[in-house]
């Protein structure tokens, strides 16, 4: 079968969940779940099933694993300490959310949109993703804006130590403070979404191209001055700027991969 390889990584192309790899990408998220600060943890009064969603979910987006990668209730159960159901509702939940996949009576997998996905859901956070922060920059709270500061201000020191998981969670944070403040809220669910289905290319952009992490940081420090700035068309502008990088980025790796 003739597939293209948008993957990037080990050549190896999904045939959309019935090709399960062996436990490498599992020791992966065994190794990361393990890391996590006692203070994400602490379940305190929350309940197992939210625990559970935020732990799976910070993993999927930051633990590099690969799309199509088999996801296990029992060992993640293990892995996370708790009981089946808790995970079982966490991936369901992750699974609408465009971040797992769940093959009926098989298994559950991380993610694997086919190319063809991957470049229309590119295409729509094009054409929504700068309308989005377009409307932000009219109601944007100056919390939201120290926030954004503060968060460029890790990306600096996260790309100068070479830091790509701490990176990487910071530009989460970013774009989940601006698609939260979207006054149309269909608008930044719907953007949330899309970045959901896509979240794997920013993973595997700044390991193929080193630079990137750098000049990805510049724009969103452009995105938070234009913001700043109140300016609307540049703040559009900027974010445009930004998904067309990634979609470039995209084109090169589908022309040599
Ligand atoms: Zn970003």
């Amino acid at each position: 079968m003739n597939t293209v390889c948008i993957q990037g990584v080990s050549g190896q192309t999904q045939a959309v969940g019935f090709f399960f790899k062996n436990n490498l990408q599992l020791d992966k998220l065994e190794a990361y779940l393990a890391n996590q600060p006692a203070e994400f943890i602490d379940s305190g009064s929350r309940l197992r099933r939210d625990v559970a969603y935020d732990r799976l979910k910070d993993a999927i987006q930051h633990a590099n694993l690969e799309p199509g990668e088999l996801l296990s209730e029992t060992r993640l159960s293990r892995l996370l300490g708790t009981s089946r159901t808790p995970v079982r509702e966490a991936l369901h939940q992750l699974a609408q959310e465009g971040l797992v996949q769940v093959i009926p009576g098989r298994a559950v997998t991380v993610a694997s949109p086919s190319a063809q996905v991957v470049l229309d859901v590119v295409h729509m956070r094009l054409l929504l993703e700068p309308e989005s922060v377009r409307l932000v920059t009219g109601s944007i709270s100056e919390r939201n804006l120290d926030l954004l500061k503060k968060i460029v201000g890790r990306m600096e020191e996260a790309c100068a130590k070479g830091d790509r998981i701490t990176w990487l969670k910071a530009d989460t944070d970013f774009h989940k403070i601006i698609t939260e403040a979207c006054p149309n809220k269909l608008l930044g669910d719907t953007v949330a979404q899309m970045r959901n289905r896509t979240h794997h290319l920013a993973n595997i952009d700044s390991q193929t191209n080193p630079t990137r992490l750098a000049e990805c940081t510049l724009e969103h420090q452009e995105i938070v001055n234009k913001l700043s700035a109140h300016d609307a068309d540049g703040a559009e502008l900027a974010t445009r700027q930004h998904v067309e990088k990634l979609r470039e980025s995209l084109f090169t790796r589908l022309s040599y991969g």
